[in-house]
């Protein structure tokens, strides 16, 4: 191993997510923390910018230039460009001396064959000598500080851009898994969709996201730091520009059907768990990460609907990098809980349609 280690030069643990990409490296911790975000020329296919620089191209963006949230909605819609982004991403992190690495990247537990595939496939691209792939409920529980050795269960909730992923791990490994597209994105969407119906105005997609997270609450009675947000939308009827406030009563009210979607999968996970598994949970309560845990008291919400003690890590959004950083440093552990190339040949079709 000590061999192998010499030959990697650099090792990144990597945490691919729709919305943002992560990445820690040993002794460094995270190194880049950006939007999965890229914009690129139309008729050149370069890349202009990447992460924050391309994000705030979009919506508005100049005639030649597109910008692309490779891994969206729940699938990666174009897989060059995924591939663009990560490979953007991997040399920023390695300075100006690109080299071969050892990486280790988090998927989500929905992830079939074939998606897995493109991952390692994309990291393989970006120069990777070794790719080991971690299921991202696993490696969240571990950056929220669950035990690897912990023979008992634990219930992880990462909710993400676009889903939120349920797992159930014990001692080191997945014991079930399941993912469901009521995450931060379909959030941004119901707030979009409820200012459309009520106030006849079109919104964008990242001023539907600051609604969220300025006035947004998963509960009554969370003080928000304003009641009442000014935007300015589009006239459903003539296009013109107009100013309307949103009160954060109606953005509780636009968020509530996703946030019982989730509450009601979780609660679902319990039900279908073996009695053994709900006993531990009944004890070891639930580890909520990813950017959803920041939403206003949505660990009270859960804790309620639930009725389990919810516990978010320090910062709910790095759980997964951290976590798989931390899978690196120890080979062994690592190999364990690393996914293993189980793709047989006739399903690694040309068809991508990824669930994350
Ligand atoms: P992914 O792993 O899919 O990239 P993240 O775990 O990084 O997703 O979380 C991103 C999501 O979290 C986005 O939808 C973002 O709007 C949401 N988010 C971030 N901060 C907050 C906040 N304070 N309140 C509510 N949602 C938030
Ligand atoms: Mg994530």
């Amino acid at each position: 191993m000590k061999i192998l280690s010499g030959f990697f030069t650099d090792e990144l643990a990597v945490d691919l997510g729709t919305v943002n990409t992560l990445i820690y490296a040993p002794n460094q911790g995270i190194i880049l923390n950006e939007p999965s975000a890229v914009a690129i020329q139309k008729y050149t296919g370069e890349v202009v910018s990447l992460g924050s620089q391309a994000l705030k191209l979009l919506g508005r963006e100049p005639h030649d230039i597109e910008v692309h949230r490779p891994i969206r909605g729940g699938t990666i819609d174009n897989f060059e460009i995924t591939q663009k982004l990560l490979r953007g991403f991997l040399q920023r992190a390695h300075g100006s001396h690109p080299r071969r690495s050892h990486l280790v990247v988090g998927v989500p537990g929905s992830a079939t064959p074939v998606e897995r595939k493109a991952v390692r496939d994309a990291a393989r691209d970006a120069r990777a000598g070794r790719v080991d792939l971690l299921d991202e409920g696993l490696a969240a529980a571990f950056g929220a500080g669950v035990d690897f050795e912990d023979e008992h269960a634990h219930l992880v909730v990462d909710i993400g851009g676009g889903t939120t992923n349920i797992a159930i791990i014990a001692s080191g490994g997945i014991v079930s898994s399941v993912s469901l597209q009521a995450a931060g994105n379909a959030m941004d969407e119901a707030v979009r969709d409820y200012v459309r119906v009520k106030h006849s105005i079109q919104i964008g997609e990242l001023t539907a996201e600051r609604l969220k997270i300025q006035l947004g609450a998963a509960c009554d009675g969370e003080g928000v730091p304003c009641e009442k947000l000014g935007i300015v939308g589009k006239q459903l009827i003539n296009g013109a520009a107009v100013p309307v406030d949103i009160g954060a009563d109606e953005v509780r009210v636009a968020l509530e059907p996703v946030l019982s979607q989730i509450s009601a999968a979780i609660r679902r996970v319990v039900e279908d768990a073996k009695p053994e598994v709900t006993a531990d949970i009944y004890y070891s309560g639930v580890v909520l990460t990813g950017g959803g845990a920041l939403l206003r008291g949505m660990s009270e919400r859960l804790q309620h609907d639930l009725s389990l003690h919810v516990a978010t890590p320090d910062d709910p959004l790095t759980a997964v990098a951290m976590g798989a950083g931390w899978l690196m440093a120890d080979p062994e552990k690592l190999n364990r809980a690393s996914i293993r190339q189980d793709s047989p040949v006739w399903e690694d079709s040309e068809k991508l349609v990824a669930n994350w």
